[in-house]
């Protein structure tokens, strides 16, 4: 990497970081897919040196790969983390973290507003192989000390957290983590790196669902783990190694291909998305609306300290419930119904009825699901499209 990459800006780092045309036998001016399984060993005495990892390189694509290499590279430089792991999905990466830093059963304490998938992750699989987890409110201190116990083996949150977009104060749940001596895990995926990075507030490990922003084109299912050396050292060869999540080299070179453009999407999705959530505030069909970018945002003095620009995320509520929520989705046009978030083209959802119709009542009160929750996903389109799709949808209601 060039001498003056300490220098870099973030723009440059996203097109440059984790890879030079020297590092390529062919001068390759993009990054090269490698897509082996496996690579050669010079002699007997490499490959021994290898396998007892007394000397860095590649053995087998399981355990790390050429094209993987660049990507954990560059994000971890983007986060501002000294290493990285690509995992085969985001889910993975969580798993990933929660079972090397759990190192055997034990207690997590996480935000109850994660995202479904994590929830469901905490709530019911982890428990089968003894790892429990509480759940807190994450802008409370005092819920984040009283569920600590001697067991708890790390603290998790989301910000702004899926689905209801609450931005979580970092800075004080990491002095919390730290006071008891644990690890604050933090999922960036909403903010993606141009947006915020945790680890400025204290995170000590960051992950992302690449399939979101930083693949961008809504194309590949992936995921990271940014945090220290010794921590991904210990992913890699043990939970990486034995339980196999890793990344394919085509999905890996796929998400370098949207890094080189996140910011300027995190640019055009964040001033659509704003546009989008002023325009919802003023509709009589819509009850409330959730956006960080907005004053009516319970932490939205926080989100301007935390995040760059607010993102590409709000939700909203509708008036008439359940049947209304799904009756909107049903009459919108340029807005893709599916369960995705930060494509490039506009997705909207209604959890109660999809993402997070596997959670009991409780359960989705419990996360900050109600009813007439509308999630969307504001994409790059001409935002005046944007909202006439919607406006058309509202008119439509019966
Ligand atoms: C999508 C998502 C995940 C899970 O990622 P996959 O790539 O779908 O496995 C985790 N966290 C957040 C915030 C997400 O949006």
């Amino acid at each position: 990497m060039s001498t003056r990459e300490e220098e870099y800006n973030f723009e440059t780092l996203a097109l440059h970081a984790g890879y030079e045309p020297k590092d390529d036998s062919n001068n390759s001016r993009a990054v090269p897919i490698y897509q082996s399984t496996s690579y050669v060993f010079d002699d007997a005495d490499h490959a021994a040196d290898l396998f007892a990892l007394e000397e860095e390189g590649n053995i087998y694509t399981r355990i790390g790969n050429p094209t993987n290499d660049v990507l954990e590279q560059r994000v971890a430089k983007l986060e501002g983390a000294e290493a990285g792991l690509a995992t085969s999905s985001g889910m993975s990466a969580i798993h990933l973290t929660a079972v090397t830093l759990a190192d055997g059963p034990g207690e997590i304490v996480s935000s109850k507003y994660v995202y479904g998938g994590t929830y469901h992750l905490f709530a019911e699989s982890l428990p089968k192989y003894g790892i429990e987890t509480t759940f807190v409110e994450p802008n409370d201190a005092q819920a984040w000390e009283e569920a600590i116990t001697e067991e708890t083996k790390f603290l998790y949150l989301e910000s702004p957290g899926n689905p209801t977009l609450d931005v979580v104060d970092i800075e004080q749940v990491a002095e919390i983590a730290h006071q008891y001596d644990l690890k604050l895990v933090v999922d960036n995926t909403f903010n993606s790196p141009y947006l915020s990075n945790p680890i400025e507030f204290g995170a000590d490990i960051v992950l992302h669902s690449t399939t979101k922003y930083i693949g961008g084109h809504g194309s590949s299912i992936g995921g990271i783990i940014v945090g220290p050396e010794e921590f991904l050292l210990k992913a890699r060869t043990e939970g990486y190694r034995d339980l196999g999540p890793s990344q394919s080299p085509f999905n890996s070179w796929l998400f370098i291909q949207g890094l080189e453009t996140l910011s300027l999407r995190m640019e055009k999705h964040s001033d659509n998305a704003l546009r989008v959530a002023q325009w919802l505030e003023e509709q009589p069909q819509v009850e409330w609306v959730k956006y960080p970018g907005l004053e009516s945002h319970p932490q939205h003095e926080l989100a301007k300290k935390q995040q760059k620009h607010f993102g590409g995320m709000i939700c909203f509520g509708i008036k008439g419930g359940f049947e209304a929520g799904k009756e909107l989705i049903n009459n919108v046009e340029l807005c893709s119904l599916l369960a995705n978030i930060g494509d490039t083209r506009t997705l909207i959802i209604h959890p109660a009825s999809t993402t997070h119709e596997q959670l009991s009542k409780e359960e989705q009160e419990e996360a900050g699901i109600t009813d007439n929750l509308i999630r969307l996903s504001v994409g790059i389109e001409n935002v005046d499209d944007i909202i006439d799709d919607l406006e058309n949808a509202f008119t439509a209601l019966k």
